[in-house]
């Protein structure tokens, strides 16, 4: 393992340093005060086009596709200095961290031309319509149906918590094209304009009063032909594509969350500055000082893999496993810690900041494989442990009980 960057590396992040910290300071988003969802998204928008501008997007996609050409440890060091600032990354890391890549590997060169350039500038959103609510860890369990009408493709189903979809202009959909086969072999993927009728968006609230995502409805919503990724029923070959990618965009821990510094101030500033020396407050900081040091050299395992041209492994679960429930372990020990147990909502009570981070990383042990699906890629793949019993995988999709 590599923990010092080679020179070409250094270079790189010291440009990638530079303009940062001459453009980052002003799209942050502020700390006191609650921005509208316009606002934010506004400030999202803006970050977005001003990092377009100065090819910090699509880092190491082709170049003939609105990439940079760049390498993968170039794309991993951009974020890992992006993520130093309060940035409003989010309503882009499905659409441009997942939903291009697949639209440009398996699309035509005229489609990538047309849809690429303005979603890498911020001007258009994308949505990634996958979960379903009976297939989400079992994606290829999805039923949303298609039926071939002519030169289109005539689609009814219901698609939930997607992210974004609310706001998007167009989406990825994976849908069901023939029930007859067993259910990896009967998906075919497309993209769509949100905005084609017979699709209704449905927002949901969350536990923190926004709401993200959304349910979608499709009642024969028409999607022509020319609109598929890929072939006809190897849709699943292409979702594979955009779960690749979400090893990349999902992962690390959120801008703007607490860590374990935030956790020490706090320790510091309870009973008069004397919590720090309680002896059961300074081991549980060091369990997680240790699962943080853990993750990082992680990390650090899977960006000398990247470094040296090979692919992350299944080894990036453990990554966002461990970040997912340390973090919300490390907010509920601030709010237990807290005299009031957390429950001030003072605009100034630290018990604001942990409070909304331990209601939200909550969702962050879900989205992109839950913890216990994680165990699972863990234990088969990384550790070589016997593999589930799948007994679904070769029945006719049509022929499964529900
Ligand atoms: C914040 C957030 C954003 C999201 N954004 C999107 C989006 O933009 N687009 C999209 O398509 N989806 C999105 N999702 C959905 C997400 O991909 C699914 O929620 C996730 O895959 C889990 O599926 P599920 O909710 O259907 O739970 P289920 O798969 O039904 O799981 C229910 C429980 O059973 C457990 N379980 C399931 N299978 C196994 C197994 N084999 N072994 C052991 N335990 C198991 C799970 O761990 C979980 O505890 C998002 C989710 C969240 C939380």
């Amino acid at each position: 393992m590599d923990f010092e960057d080679s020179p070409e590396e250094a270079s790189y992040r010291g440009h990638v340093k530079a303009w940062l910290a001459e453009h980052a300071p002003r799209h942050e988003v502020p700390e006191d005060r609650a921005l509208t969802e316009n606002d934010f998204m506004e400030f999202a928008r803006t970050w977005q086009a001003s990092k377009a501008a100065a090819g910090f997007v699509g880092i190491m996609w082709p170049t003939t596709v609105g990439g940079q050409g760049g390498t993968p440890i170039q794309h991993i060091i951009f974020h890992q200095e992006e993520e130093q600032y309060r940035l409003p990354t989010v309503p882009f890391q499905v659409g441009v961290g997942m939903c291009l890549p697949t639209l440009f590997t398996h699309g035509a060169a005229e489609v990538a031309q047309r849809y690429v350039p303005p979603a890498v500038r911020g001007e258009e959103i994308w949505c990634q319509l996958f979960s379903e609510p009976a297939a989400g860890s079992d994606l290829a369990a999805v039923r949303t149906r298609a039926i071939r009408d002519g030169e289109a493709w005539v689609v009814n189903g219901q698609k939930i918590w997607t992210s974004y979809a609310h706001a998007a202009d167009f989406g990825i959909v994976l849908v069901r094209t023939d029930p007859s086969v067993p259910k990896h072999k009967g998906l075919t993927m497309f993209y769509l304009d949100m905005r084609s009728p017979g699709i209704e968006v449905r927002p949901i609230k969350t536990l923190l009063g926004d709401a993200e995502f959304n349910e979608v409805f499709f009642t024969d919503v028409r999607i022509p032909d020319s609109q598929r990724l890929g072939e006809i029923g190897e849709g699943w070959k292409v979702s594979l594509t955009t779960l690749m990618f979400e090893r990349l965009a999902v992962g690390g821990r959120p801008a703007q969350s607490p860590d374990l510094r935030s956790l020490l101030q706090l320790s510091r500033s309870l009973s008069g500055g004397d919590a720090i020396r309680d002896s059961s407050v300074a081991e549980t900081l060091a369990r997680f000082y240790v699962a943080d040091e853990g993750m990082a050299l992680t990390r650090l395992r899977s960006t000398t893999a990247v470094s040296r041209g090979q692919v992350p492994g299944p080894e990036a679960s453990i990554g966002k496993l461990v970040m997912a429930k340390t973090l919300q372990d490390m907010c509920g020990y601030a709010l237990e810690m807290l005299e009031d147990g957390g429950l001030s909502d003072a605009e100034d009570s630290p018990a604001r900041m942990f409070k909304f981070w331990y209601l939200w990383s909550a969702g962050l042990r879900i989205a992109g494989g839950t913890d216990e699906v994680l165990r699972n890629v863990i234990a088969e793949r990384v550790l070589g442990l016997p593999a589930e019993d799948r007994p679904d995988r070769n029945t006719p999709f049509n022929q499964l009980k529900a």
